[in-house]
């Protein structure tokens, strides 16, 4: 079985390490001796969505996501499409911002985003920086996400967007609400850069099959793997920080 993975801006929206979550996934799909394919989709490139198990968009600041945001927005009917069907997105930070309403710049600018999530973005006063311990809503197992937000933006969810998870440790959302990221359908928006999957192999395992439920039109189970030298990054903010696991 092969999975391929659509890599959307990889030049402009890629910060803190992001591109470590498509190797994680490249990773363990390996390990389970799945082929894995990536497509790097830049300003102006097709990309047949009906060709893809996944997509990922990374990290960028107010000035890459300005230059992407218009190409972006032109994806909207299809790619809103698709993501509606089942198709499974991690957007992560400056992506999360662009896949909501819109993004209220500091400076005024209204960047509009593509609509698929619930959510909507300002600027707030001061940037949200640090580690973050967060409870997931998801099924996982332990139901911790750890990972290292740096964000200026504030989110706030819609009706239809619920959260990914609640915040233990850090700011989250908007630092008031106590949520992290949005989860709608097979999409998951989130500030977790860190990098995030390779730090969270519990969730990059679900990605994985989600990819596979999508390709295959079936839940499809994933063979176990060991996780435990990327469990210690729990463990060792959990312990750190007196958090409960
Ligand atoms: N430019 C956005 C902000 O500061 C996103 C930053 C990021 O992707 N880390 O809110």
């Amino acid at each position: 079985m092969d999975i391929t993975l659509a890599h959307l801006y990889p030049q402009h929206m890629n910060l803190y390490g992001d591109r470590g979550n498509v190797l994680a996934l490249q990773y363990r799909a390996q390990k389970r001796h799945m082929g894995f394919h990536i497509i790097n989709v830049e300003i102006g490139e097709p990309v047949d969505w009906r060709q893809v198990d996944i997509v990922f968009m990374g990290g960028g600041e107010d000035s890459h996501q300005a230059k992407i945001y218009e190409d972006f927005l032109r994806r909207k009917d299809s790619l809103s499409e698709a993501l509606s069907q089942g198709l499974p997105m991690l957007a992560v930070c400056g992506a999360y911002q662009l896949l909501g309403h819109e993004y209220r710049t500091a400076d005024g600018q209204i960047l509009l985003g593509l609509g698929y999530l619930d959510v909507v973005t300002k600027a707030g006063a001061t940037r949200s920086i640090g580690d973050v311990v967060c409870e997931a809503v998801l099924p996982l197992t332990p139901n911790t996400l750890v990972g290292f937000e740096n964000h200026g933006g504030q989110t706030f969810l819609g009706e239809k967007a619920k959260p990914l998870a609640h915040v233990q440790l850090g700011h989250g959302n908007n630092g008031e609400d106590g949520t992290e990221g949005a989860l709608q359908n097979h999409v998951i928006g989130t500030y977790l850069h860190g990098s995030l999957l390779p730090k969270n192999p519990h969730l990059t395992d679900l990605f994985l099959s989600w990819a596979l439920e999508w390709r295959e039109g079936k839940p499809v189970e994933l063979p176990p793997l060991d996780s435990s030298w990327e469990m210690a990054a729990h463990e060792v903010i959990v312990k750190r920080r007196n958090l409960k696991h």
